[in-house]
């Protein structure tokens, strides 16, 4: 009897590791333009569906959005990758933006805007009121001003709507701020019951001064490239989230992401995507459960 026991668990076993494998590991067919692209969990199916990707634009941030053909974009990478992300766009049919974020002045998040603002119709462009003399920042203001859109200042606890999804502003910093990261538009994009929470490059200043009951998402994307100037265990512990998402480059100089972060992410067991590792990382969600597709893609100039 005991061996027939030990014989039926065994099978259990295997029969659950198998399924774990399935769902895990599911490869789907490469395309040419999607080399690589891999489904890391159980394909979403719904129509009514929020896309998030974590587009690879190296040491940068760029991050699309969007619900029934409502689009957003969080940052545009460097000067370098601001063509190379028109094309992606244009690739995939995206005219209209309805929102445009510059989550903060520096380079490596509005370097691609000017071109962003001339190759697309804007209808809402946030960045926080901080000005900055370099010429990335006038050649932003130059293309508005050219496309006739306004520079429009969010103020925290404003929400607005891309479909049926609801973006929260839960941050923004002023030209009080001595480290510019620090005035990074923070945002908490909500679906039903998955949310993501971008941070920019706020460090763990801006993170403490958060509300707490909004910090709860499925998504975080770690704050500064997964520098140690962000992302502390407890502000970890109040995000309490499934999924982390590095955007950073390989080799980078500023050896970002750092083993703090990455041992933080790791002992909360949470499961972490890196640009510089898996590519452009997308996350297509019902509101109740995450698709996961990693894939390479031509945006990091
Ligand atoms: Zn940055």
């Amino acid at each position: 009897m005991r061996k027939k026991k030990k014989f039926i668990t065994s099978i259990l076993i295997l029969i659950v590791i198998g399924i774990f494998y399935l769902f895990e590991n599911y490869p789907i067919e490469g395309t040419e333009e999607n080399l690589n692209k891999r489904v890391e969990s159980a394909p979403v199916t719904a129509e009514n569906r929020l896309e998030v990707t974590f587009i690879d634009v190296g040491q940068a941030d760029s991050i699309l959005l969007e619900n029934n053909g409502n689009y957003m974009l969080v940052d545009a990478g460097n000067n370098e990758d601001g063509p190379k992300l028109v094309s992606y766009f244009k690739n995939q049919g995206i005219k209209d933006f309805s929102y445009v974020v510059g989550t903060h002045p520096h380079e490596d998040h509005i370097g691609g805007l000017d071109d962003i603002i001339k190759n697309f119709n804007i209808e809402t462009f946030y960045m926080p009121d901080v000005i900055t003399t370099t010429k990335t920042f006038e050649d932003v203001l130059d293309a508005l001003e050219e496309k006739n859109i306004s520079l429009s200042i969010p103020n925290k606890n404003d929400t607005f709507s891309l479909g049926d999804a609801s973006v929260k502003v839960l941050y923004v910093g002023t030209e009080e701020e001595s480290d510019l990261n620090d005035t990074s538009i923070v945002l908490k994009i909500s679906f039903e019951n998955v949310s993501f929470l971008l941070t920019g490059d706020a460090s763990t200043k801006v993170e403490d001064s958060l509300d707490r009951k909004d910090l709860e998402s499925t998504v975080l994307k770690v704050g500064h490239h997964g520098s140690s100037t962000a992302t502390n265990e407890d502000f970890l512990n109040l995000v309490n989230p499934q999924y982390a998402v590095i955007s950073v480059g390989k080799n980078n100089q500023y050896n970002h992401p750092h083993n703090e972060v990455l041992n933080t992410l790791a002992k909360n067991n949470i499961t972490t995507y890196r640009t510089d590792e898996d590519g452009t990382i997308q996350m297509i969600t019902d509101g109740v459960n995450i698709e996961i597709n990693t894939m390479t893609t031509d945006t990091n100039g």
